[in-house]
């Protein structure tokens, strides 16, 4: 990492950070056509179904789940702000029969054992980390119940020194589809597909609308240093991607509870 960029994503404030993404529609790449994909594995839903949406940010993917599947969602996530856009956007679509939206952490879920056919998590199992994510949720779900998560993946065996250091900083877990596949068999799922994110994810869909986003944010705290240093932070990650995309992305993981 050169001098330049020389902080790292842990340092910044969370309520910063709620702010910063708080003014986007999605808080991670991804795309309602990716969403409508992964749904497109998932058996069996009908109007008794219950889908649990962790990490649910503002809710991008949770109003694309309760626009076309017949299930009800409760999605939480840590940060009351995205949780209160979430409401709002449920309740300006007429959707609040079907969406509930609690605040949370995904390590601690106030739910009961196989309460849920299926879990869901887009670009944010991170938090807590694959594995455990994984292996924690697994008594949440129902016998064949779905695991369905986006986790950021290496698509090459070998990759620059710079992308390499990047993610070791800021997730170290990143590994292969291969390894990720293994671990998530091993914990005890079904692996029914994985399938990568499309370039646009990242670009058109998180980057893009983040140029707008930053604009308004630093005249907000004009002259905040910190908050300054947020934004170049992600600009830099913008920029690591477009450099170094062809080594990584974020991959769509579904699995089935069999036993
Ligand atoms: N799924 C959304 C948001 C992804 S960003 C999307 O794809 O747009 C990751 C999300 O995880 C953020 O909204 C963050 O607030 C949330 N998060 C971080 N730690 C968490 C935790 N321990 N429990 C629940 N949510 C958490």
């Amino acid at each position: 990492m050169n001098n330049e960029n020389n902080s790292t994503i842990h340092e910044f404030d969370f309520s910063l950070i709620c702010e910063y993404f708080s003014s986007i529609d999605r808080q991670g790449p991804g795309s309602k056509e990716a969403t409508l994909k992964a749904l497109s594995f998932i058996e069996g839903l009908d109007a008794r179904s219950r889908i649990a949406d962790l990490g649910c940010g503002t809710g991008g993917q949770t109003v694309t789940l309760a626009q076309n599947s017949p299930a009800s969602i409760t999605a939480l996530d840590l940060f009351p702000l995205f949780i209160d856009k979430l409401n709002e956007r449920a309740s300006r679509l007429n959707l609040t029969d079907r969406i509930s939206g609690i605040t949370g952490s995904m390590d601690d879920l106030p739910f009961s054992e196989e309460e849920f056919n299926v879990i869901w998590s887009e670009g944010a199992i991170y938090n807590i980390g694959f594995r455990k994510g994984l292996q924690y949720w697994y008594k949440f779900l129902k016998k064949n119940g779905y695991i369905a998560v986006t986790e950021a993946c290496w698509l090459t065996d070998s990759r620059p020194q710079e992308i390499e250091d990047f993610w070791m900083d800021a997730y170290p877990e990143i590994d292969t589809i291969p390894s990720k596949t293994a671990q998530l068999q091993e914990v005890g799922y079904e692996s029914v597909v994985t399938f990568t994110l499309p370039e646009k994810c990242w670009t058109e869909n998180f980057y893009v609308p983040q140029i707008e986003a930053q604009k308004k944010f630093l005249s907000r705290h004009d002259g905040d240093a910190v908050a300054e240093e947020l934004v170049k932070y992600m600009r830099h990650e913008d920029e690591l991607y477009s450099r170094y995309k062809q080594y990584y992305g974020y991959v769509f993981f579904i699995g089935k509870k069999i036993s």
